[in-house]
């Protein structure tokens, strides 16, 4: 079978393969891929700046936002049913959270994910799940379904900043900051709205299909982190990746605010004020945290939500589709995309 491989660590060695089969030890649900979505994670594998290939492997099958159809069923899954792989896989200790199936809060640092770190990915025409990694999502979503995994990864920034919002019982969030309009955080515009909170999303582009997508939603656009107008948020989403941005979001929720930090920056020292950023945080009782990967719970939620949105909102998002010959087209960088995707069907 075809396959979209690469040597980890060895900078743009990305390329279409034959490979044999997926092993059965892999797991009993042999699932024909349908699509796969791409994201910046992929784009640094393929720059050598991040990935792991599997034990004993000197190459990785990359691709980890997944959906595919089921061939060879097992436990609870049908031949015909649309699945999606969870990414993560837990530590082998396995360490309290692992235990838990809460392996996206790993304490080791030695769980293993799909596509990503020690596992090969969902990037070839067949793949294979353990039903207990798999995640069977409404047919009628289509090729809509390869969102899922992105959306997992807000439900979990919902999920953890609404236990934190807890610590007050007084305390309900209004208010919803998302600093950037890729997939992640238009994904978070949407949940916030289906939340009812008043939703507004920073992103540069002042036309075009963004702030569109984000009008369409009952969210208010900011081209600029400046004319916010005195307005604090109570929750802040950054999901920009820019240091600058990530700066900026510091300090600036209401009081007793939350912000959450949802993209992986490259390594760059930039001055701050801590001084001023602590004295804010203690004497407001700021929350900051960070976010990342997802469990279960978090695909279960993203599934409601997809399920509660609009099709052809979310039709929107999805601005490329390429067929696997022409899979690295997915990866490029064009004006005007949200999320790419590779369509194994075409
Ligand atoms: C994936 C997560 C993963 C993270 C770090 C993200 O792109 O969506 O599942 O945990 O990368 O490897």
């Amino acid at each position: 079978m075809r396959a979209i491989a690469l040597t980890p660590g060895v900078k743009d060695s990305a390329r279409l393969q034959n490979l044999p089969e997926p092993p059965a030890s892999d797991g009993a649900l042999l699932v024909r891929t349908l699509a796969l979505g791409v994201c910046g994670t992929d784009r640094e594998i393929i720059a050598a700046d991040y990935g792991e290939a599997p034990h004993g492997h000197d190459y990785l099958v990359l691709g980890h936002e997944s959906l595919g159809v089921v061939e060879a069923a097992a436990d609870g899954f049908a031949v015909g049913d649309h699945v999606v792989g969870i990414v993560r896989r837990p530590d082998p200790v396995p360490c309290p959270a692992c235990a838990a199936g809460e392996w996206d809060m790993c304490r080791n640092g030695l769980y293993t994910e799909r596509g990503i770190k020690g596992r090969h990915g969902f990037g070839s025409e067949r793949f294979r799940l353990e039903p207990e990694f798999a995640v069977k999502v409404d047919r009628a979503l289509g090729l809509l379904a390869v969102l899922l995994e992105p959306t997992s990864i807000v439900a979990k920034a919902f999920d953890h900043a609404e236990r934190i919002a807890q610590r007050a019982r007084s305390w309900r969030p209004q208010s919803l900051l998302v600093t950037g309009a890729g997939p992640i955080g238009l994904l978070a515009a949407l949940m916030g709205r289906q939340r009812g909170l008043d939703v507004h999303v920073f992103d540069r582009n002042r036309e075009g299909i963004k702030p569109a997508l984000i009008r369409d939603l009952g969210a208010i656009h900011h081209p600029d982190l400046s004319d916010l107008g005195g307005f604090a948020p109570d929750i802040i989403m950054e999901c920009t990746g820019a240091i600058t941005v990530v700066k900026d979001v510091l300090g600036l929720t209401s009081p007793g605010g939350i912000v959450c930090l949802l993209s992986v920056t490259a390594n760059r020292l930039m001055e701050l004020d801590i001084g001023a950023f602590n004295r804010k945080t203690v004497l407001d009782n700021d929350a900051l945290f960070g976010a990342v990967n997802a469990n279960l719970d978090h695909y279960r939620m993203a599934a409601d939500a997809l399920a509660k949105a609009d099709r052809t909102w979310l039709e929107r998002l999805i601005t490329r589709r390429v067929p696997l010959d022409r899979w690295s087209e997915a990866l490029e960088h064009r004006k005007g995309d949200i999320k790419s995707v590779i369509d194994f069907a075409m």
